[in-house]
């Protein structure tokens, strides 16, 4: 009896661990799908055709799954020349310059203007493009409106291409820049149409009007790009935010 007893106190809990493997490796399965879709849709893995996802409007402020729809126009030049159109851009296809030992780019644009302000872009991944473009069409020019009751007409910027590796952290010293893709822009001033220039460099530092403009678009970039830095970050962005589309996530 004692030993029947005993058996059945050791084979109950086996039947209980019986019974869960099969709801662990459930869970487990669903959680590597959801991994799986979540890197494919934020690398724009997905040819277009088969998102389910519609395709981005960049003239749709408050935009749902903003990044992902993005993050398809990487690798599709026909998607991004048929999205980046006016008026909330101005933008033509540049021809690829294959990438050879981490530099050059792939499905980039030359922009000339973006949310209706004057922008002279050479070289630009369509992505960074099209992040401007709505970043500058829902955020930089409504807060403009606001708070100074005047629209940005012309936006300045410390380039986008350069072959370079990171800059700052020791770390990171050995990795390639979203520069040396295109993959990254540096702005450093706006003018509006009153005449007022905003500049990082002069106003990020006050409490006045051009100081609480410059630090609520900065805040609001980060729904568009991946890694939006600027002042607050170090001494190396005093005077710019950059703003790239790469893999890692960083805002402040
Ligand atoms: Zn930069």
């Amino acid at each position: 009896m004692d030993a029947e007893n005993k058996s059945d106190k050791q084979s109950a809990p086996s039947r209980g661990q019986g019974r869960r493997a099969p709801r662990v490796r459930a869970i487990l399965l669903l959680v590597l799908v959801a991994a799986s879709i979540f890197v494919v849709m934020r690398q724009g893995l997905l040819p277009a055709r088969w998102s389910p996802l519609p395709a981005l409007d960049l003239s749709v402020p408050n935009a749902w799954f903003v990044d992902w729809r993005i993050a398809e126009l990487k690798r599709d030049r026909e998607l991004c020349t048929r999205v980046l159109r006016g008026p909330v851009i101005s933008a033509s296809p540049v021809r690829d310059n294959p990438i050879k030992d981490g530099c050059g780019w792939e499905n980039a644009m030359r922009i000339s203007s973006a949310g209706g302000a004057s922008l002279s872009v050479g070289t630009v991944s369509c992505e960074v493009a099209a992040g401007i473009a709505m970043w500058m069409a829902h955020e930089v020019q409504p807060r403009a409106v606001e708070i100074f009751g005047s629209r940005v007409t012309s936006v300045q910027h410390m380039g986008t291409y350069a072959c370079r590796n990171v800059l700052g952290r020791k770390m990171w010293t050995d990795v390639r820049s979203e520069h040396a893709t295109a993959n990254a822009l540096d702005i450093s001033a706006f003018t509006l149409a009153s005449g007022r220039q905003i500049s990082v460099v002069r106003h990020w530092s006050g409490s006045g009007a051009e100081a609480r403009f410059l630090r609520e678009i900065h805040s609001a970039a980060c729904r568009y790009f991946r890694v939006a830095i600027g002042p607050e970050f170090n001494a190396l962005h005093r005077d710019h935010f950059h703003y790239d589309r790469g893999f890692l996530s960083r805002c402040k």
